[in-house]
């Protein structure tokens, strides 16, 4: 009898964490109206994570490794196992590499990427398992809007219809994630000719809240043309410690210091998350 009764206490409390369980899920679905935008910490290498105010998922590069899996799985629910768009800025080794780890492990349903292929093994193995997930592949094209739903949208800047096929960084995928009066400039490692040529085709249309600096702030990025334009509220720039390119350039730096824009470096910040209501922005402490 007395071990009938125990038996029926653990069912019961099994049923009560379920349910506890199922509630915590719905709550964390609810995103109440909010987009919050996390700039991964993944050492030197891109790594975006955006999560639309519908609870809609997508990654922007992947970093250079699987150091992307904890990074993600610090702003992810940990039940949660589904993407629902990756996106390749560029098939460099720095913002490619640790979708090889996330493919086998996240439900992807969309890949969009800039179309310069590459023929590194980490572009193949990409292609490779794109294909075998079944994963719908989109070229990206200027003129595209992607929508993320819940009023969340992504425009594509570049590339255009005359962007190189084979540069990388002259193909550049560059993206304006929109949410009402909000907005966040994705510019991957864009740089010299084709920064110049985005803010030739936009002017102040590229106004946005956050400029995601280019290239690491290379020196070869972020010229005053660029910055005159977006005019953000803050700059990011996602950048390994103490890496070998000695990116972020003090040159870049200064620049971004003219214009008064204050800086956040994942290099200091680790990852940094940003949240928008669609009216105003804000930095996660
Ligand atoms: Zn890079």
């Amino acid at each position: 009898m007395f071990k009938k009764e125990k038996f029926k206490i653990i069912i019961l409390s099994l049923i009560v964490l379920a349910c506890a369980f199922v509630w915590y899920a719905v709550y964390r679905e609810d995103r109440h109206g909010v987009l919050t935008v996390s700039f991964l910490d993944v050492g030197q290498g891109d790594a975006i994570f955006i999560d639309a105010p519908n609870g809609n998922q997508v990654l922007i590069d992947a970093g250079p490794d699987k150091k992307v899996l904890r990074s993600l799985s610090e702003v992810m629910p940990f039940y949660d196992h589904e993407i629902d768009l990756i996106a390749l800025s560029h098939p460099h080794t720095d913002h490619i590499a640790g979708f090889l780890d996330i493919l086998p492990r996240y439900l992807v349903s969309g890949f969009i990427e800039s179309g310069v292929s590459a023929k590194t093994p980490e572009y193949i193995s990409l292609k490779k398992l794109t294909g075998e997930n079944n994963i719908k592949e989109i070229e990206a094209l200027r003129g595209m809007k992607i929508d993320l739903g819940g009023g969340a949208t992504m425009d594509v800047l570049l590339p255009g219809q005359n962007s190189s096929k084979d540069n990388p960084h002259e193909g550049m995928m560059v993206l304006r994630l929109v949410y009402g009066d909000t907005s966040f400039l994705l510019t991957g490692d864009l740089e010299n000719a084709t920064e110049d040529m985005l803010v030739y085709l936009e002017g102040e249309n590229i106004k946005s809240d956050v400029l995601k600096v280019g290239h690491h702030g290379s020196k070869n990025a972020t010229h005053p043309m660029l910055l005159g334009n977006v005019k953000p509220e803050y700059a990011v720039i996602s950048v390994g410690v103490k890496n070998m390119y000695g990116h972020p350039a003090t040159e870049t730096l200064e620049r971004i210091e003219k214009f008064e824009i204050p800086v956040l470096r994942t290099d200091e910040e680790g990852t940094i998350t940003i949240k928008s209501d669609g009216e105003k922005i804000i930095v996660l402490p």
